[in-house]
Order: structure tokens, then sequence, then C-alpha cells
């Protein structure tokens, strides 16, 4: 059991069993990319360690950009508007995965998924570690998913609980009172 600010979390899913599924996801990646120009845009801060090991798992030719989703009040008339910083690479005519670490409801990465179509990729897929079906109200869901969840909160390998908690090597689950 892990305990974090003010609540505890208990083991859920083991670094061995992540391990075996950032390969898997890498093996389908190495096979259906392979002569593609592909670029990786991993979301930070949660993927931080899924696209890092992912990355290394992966054999064919590639790029990584590592961006934050940024949201700002505009002067168009739904008043917010949403952009990715640091995206640092044209990404026009070439093949993109995003990496998340989680998709939940799913509005993050519509946001996501929008602005980086907006650039006209060859094609756009998404890679989520963890994907939470009973909660997804978006409109993409993930094509490639590491562990389907149950709603409960996680942390570990990457994800946080108000900013700690994202180095663990495990996920862990929220134990409820
Ligand atoms: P969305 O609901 O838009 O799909 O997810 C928004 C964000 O909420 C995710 O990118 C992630 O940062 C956070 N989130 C959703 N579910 C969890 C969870 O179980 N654990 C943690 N640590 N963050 C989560």
């Amino acid at each position: 059991m892990v305990q974090i600010h003010d609540k505890s979390f208990g083991p859920y899913i083991s670094a061995d069993e992540i391990r075996q599924k950032v390969q898997e996801l890498a093996n389908q990646i190495n096979k259906e990319y392979e002569g593609k120009e592909l670029i990786f845009i991993s979301i930070l801060n949660g993927s931080f360690m899924f696209a890092a090991d992912l990355m290394k798992c992966i054999t064919i030719p590639c790029e990584i950009s590592f961006v934050k989703v940024s949201s700002y009040q505009g002067t168009n008339t739904s008043g917010r508007v949403d952009e990715l910083i640091g995206l640092n690479t044209t990404i026009d005519h070439k093949h993109i995965i995003i990496l998340e670490d989680i998709v939940d409801t799913g509005i993050t990465m519509n946001k996501i998924f929008n602005y980086l179509s907006s650039f006209e990729p060859a094609s756009l897929k998404i890679a989520s570690l963890l994907y939470k079906p009973d909660a997804f109200e978006g409109k993409h869901k993930p094509d490639l998913v590491g562990f389907s969840i149950p709603n409960a909160f996680v942390i570990g390998y990457g994800l946080d609980y108000n900013e700690h908690g994202r180095n663990y090597d495990a996920i862990y689950k929220l134990i409820e009172n």
C-alpha cells in the first residue's frame, strides 16, 4: 500500500504487467507503421513514463515531441481556446500517434485531437495506457489501449494525485473509506 497526502492506494497493475503490455503495444506499432513517417506526440505531464518505455521498444524510424495542453481565455464566442504548447515539429502529411497516460471522459482528448487534425496529418491515432470506458463520453476512443479499467482513481507510472505519486513503476488504485 502507498500513502500520498491524505489518501491510501493499493496495488492494481504491476510493473511486470505494464512492461509486457507496453512491449505488445510497441510490437503492434512496429508492424503497422513500418515504412511510414511516424511522429509520437506525448501529452505531458502524465505520459512521460509510458512514452519513455514505449520508445525503447520501438524499432522503426520515428520522432517524438512532448507537448502540454494549454487553455486560455480567447476572443471567440465559446470563450476558451485550447492549443498544444511545445509542438516543435511539422506534422502535416505525417503519421501521428498521440501518447496519453489515461483517457477518462475523453474531453481532454477531444481538444487534443481537434487541434492536431487541423494540421492535416496523414493519419492520427491515439495510444493510451489506460482507458475508462464507463466514464467515456468523448468523440475519439483510443485506438491502442494498454488496460481498460473501471471508474476508479489510479496513480503511479506517471499518474499523480496532487502532483505526487508519478514516480512509482506500478499503478495503484485509491482505497475508498
Ligand atoms: P479526461 O476526463 O478529459 O479524459 O481526462 C482528463 C485528465 O484527468 C487525464 O489526462 C488525467 O490527467 C486525469 N485523470 C483522469 N482519470 C484519472 C485517474 O484515475 N488518475 C489520475 N491520476 N488522473 C486521472
